[in-house]
Order: structure tokens, then C-alpha cells, then sequence
């Protein structure tokens, strides 16, 4: 299945992919050796001989199929009230929890993207099974079904991330790895990403998450609707506590000059009160996860709205704040 993928995937990987990577020029590649994320989603392998089936009759919307998917490939969906839906785009009789109210709720499968391990199938504790395996062919069917679900919008719903069945609306930032059908491991890489790889960076040793996260010529990691992701560097096995610790303490380097640069910006006289209101919220909250990614949104907005750079010939410090938080949501 040709499916339509971004510029570098069409002239990077496809010739990679058809065993042509040695007619590539050099130059081709990034010599900084950069790579685009989030690719596995253009490769469809279509490596199942069955895939799963749903059966919304059945489903008790638990979401554990989605939790132990391997590959990501299972995912339970919420659609809006009214919107309009392709034909075969089933929904369960019936929303399961208040907070999901407003809401219909389908488990859609990615027929090309699955392995076939059947790990959803032997998990799924409904009384009656509510997935059956089915070949391949019959399910092709459910990749427009795919298609469609991963373009609807975020819903807007309280969810508790800390259930099994809360989690599984958030979206994977690992998906469609090289990992063997039925893997034990990238469940769990999947689980963190979803709870936490909008910030996530990971110091990885070698051994099979560097094969299937991050291996030539797709990457696994994905991001979100912000362009936000884990940021990934591998290192060898015996030196990976070092690794991870230096980018620990690189991480805490420029956390320390951000608050210096912030401390510097609401001390200066004509800044503007919503700049210092947001710098001091910034400083109360930067070490708690959510505070400060709600305070950081608000410095960031204030600095943008409220900067008058005519005149200035050095970078002050409002701006070098600004750019230390562009920076740091871009993971660079
Ligand atoms: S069969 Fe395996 S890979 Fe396919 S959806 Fe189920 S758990 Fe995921
Ligand atoms: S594990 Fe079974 S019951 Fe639970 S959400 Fe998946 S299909 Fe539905
Ligand atoms: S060998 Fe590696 S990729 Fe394969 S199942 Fe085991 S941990 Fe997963």
C-alpha cells in the first residue's frame, strides 16, 4: 500500500526500504545526522497473516488491548456526537464513564501496521471475547477506518491518565517499531511515552530498544500536535549511566540560566507586569511538572505579546528567555 508520507520519507527511506539506500549520494543525509521522526506510520507493512477484529457488542471499553499492543496498532477512539462518520465506522452500543459523555467510543485497529502477535485478543477479559482474529484481507477494510480516527480531533474529556483505561486515550509518541510481534518490552516504552513523552529524554543503552528505537531507516518516536516528543541518543552499554547523567545534568545547566535570565527579566523596571507576573508564576513553579509547563506557557505568551524590541541592540534578557523556552520545546 502506497500511502502518503512526508518529502523525506519519499526520498530517503522508500529507496532505502527497497534495498536502493546504496544509490543514494551522500549528500542526501543530514551531515549533522538528524533524522525525521516519526516515519514507521508511512511504512504499512502488512506482516499479519490475522489481524484483530473488534466487536463493540462485547467490548466492557477497558482498554486493555490497547495497553499491551506491542506496536501501538490498537487504540481506543473517541468521536463526537454528530460527526459525520465514514460507513463501517462503528461505535459501541454504548459510551462507557460520565466523563466520556458527549462521546461515541470505537477500538480501531491498524490492519497494516499490526504484527498479528494476538496479545489484545488473549488479554481482552470481556465474557464473551469482544476481538477475534481474522486474515489479514477480510480487515483491509479498517485501514480507511484508521485513517479517519487518527485525523479526528483531540476530545475534549477529563481523563484520569493514572487508570489503564485513561492512558489509553493519550497518544502513543512510540508506534510501529521493528520490534518482534508480540514484544514484551515496547508496551511499556509505549506506556511512558503516552504518559510522559511530550518531555521525555532518553539516555538508551544498546541492546533491542536501540534496534527497534532507532535503527535506519525509520524512527518509532513520534510527536504531538505542538511538535513535541522524547528526544533520543543511544550509548554504549557499560558508559549509559554516564551518558544519561551528563544529559541530566546538561538538562539542569540550562534550567539553572533560564531561571537566572527569568530572575534578571522581572527585575527590570519597565517590563511589562504580565512579563513579571508570569516570570515570578515560572520561578514558584519550575520544578513541579505541571506548574510550570502552565506557568512556561504563560511567560512564553506575555513575552511574545509584550516585547518592544525597537532601539535594543543587545539581546536582553526577555528575548534570551523566549528563546530558552523555543529552545527547550524543541528539545534543542
Ligand atoms: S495482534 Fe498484536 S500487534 Fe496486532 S493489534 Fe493486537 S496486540 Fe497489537
Ligand atoms: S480488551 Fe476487550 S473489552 Fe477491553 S477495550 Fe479491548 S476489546 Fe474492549
Ligand atoms: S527480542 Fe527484543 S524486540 Fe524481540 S521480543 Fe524480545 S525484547 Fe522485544
Amino acid at each position: 500500500m502506497k500511502v502518503e508520507a512526508s518529502e523525506y520519507f519519499d526520498t530517503l527511506i522508500r529507496p532505502i526500504l527497497a534495498q536502493e539506500g546504496d544509490q543514494l549520494p551522500v549528500s542526501a543525509f543530514d551531515p549533522r545526522g538528524f533524522v525525521e521522526t516519526g516515519t514507521t506510520k508511512y511504512e504499512k507493512r502488512g506482516i499479519a497473516v490475522k489481524v484483530p477484529e473488534w466487536i463493540p457488542e462485547n467490548c466492557i471499553q477497558c482498554g486493555q488491548c490497547s495497553l499491551v499492543c506491542p506496536h501501538a496498532c490498537i487504540r481506543p477512539i473517541l468521536v463526537k456526537e454528530g460527526t459525520e462518520k465514514p460507513e463501517g465506522f462503528v461505535v459501541a452500543p454504548k459510551t462507557i464513564g460520565k466523563e466520556l459523555a458527549g462521546y461515541q467510543y470505537r477500538m480501531q485497529v491498524s490492519p497494516l501496521d499490526c504484527t498479528g502477535c494476538g496479545n489484545c485478543v488473549e488479554v481482552c477479559p470481556a465474557k464473551t471475547k469482544a476481538l477475534e482474529m481474522k486474515p489479514l484481507d477480510e480487515q483491509r477494510k479498517e485501514e480507511k477506518n484508521w485513517e479517519f480516527a487518527m485525523k479526528l480531533p483531540k476530545p475534549e474529556v477529563q481523563i484520569n491518565p493514572a487508570t489503564v483505561k485513561g492512558s489509553q486515550f493519550l497518544q502513543p509518541l512510540f508506534e510501529f517499531s521493528g520490534a518482534c510481534a508480540g514484544c514484551g518490552e515496547t508496551p511499556y516504552v509505549k506506556l511512558v511515552t503516552q504518559l510522559f513523552g511530550d518531555r521525555m529524554m532518553i539516555a538508551n543503552a544498546t541492546g533491542c530498544s536501540s534496534i527497534y528505537g532507532g535503527s535506519a531507516p525509520t524512527c518509532p518516536y513520534t510527536t504531538n500536535e505542538k511538535g513535541q516528543g522524547p528526544a533520543w541518543a543511544n550509548s554504549l552499554f557499560e558508559d549509559n549511566a554516564e551518558f544519561g547523567f551528563g544529559m541530566n545534568l546538561a538538562t539542569a545547566q540550562r534550567r539553572a540560566k533560564l531561571a537566572e535570565n527569568v530572575e534578571k527579566l522581572i527585575a527590570v523596571e519597565w517590563a511589562q507586569q504580565a512579563i513579571k507576573d508570569a516570570g515570578k508564576e515560572w520561578l514558584e513553579n519550575m520544578d513541579d511538572a505541571e506548574g510550570s509547563r502552565a506557568a512556561g506557557e504563560k511567560l512564553l505568551a506575555a513575552c511574545k505579546d509584550g516585547i518592544d524590541m525597537t532601539g535594543v541592540g543587545r539581546r536582553p534578557a526577555h528575548q534570551e528567555v523566549h528563546l530558552d523556552l523555543r529552545r527547550r520545546r524543541l528539545g534543542l
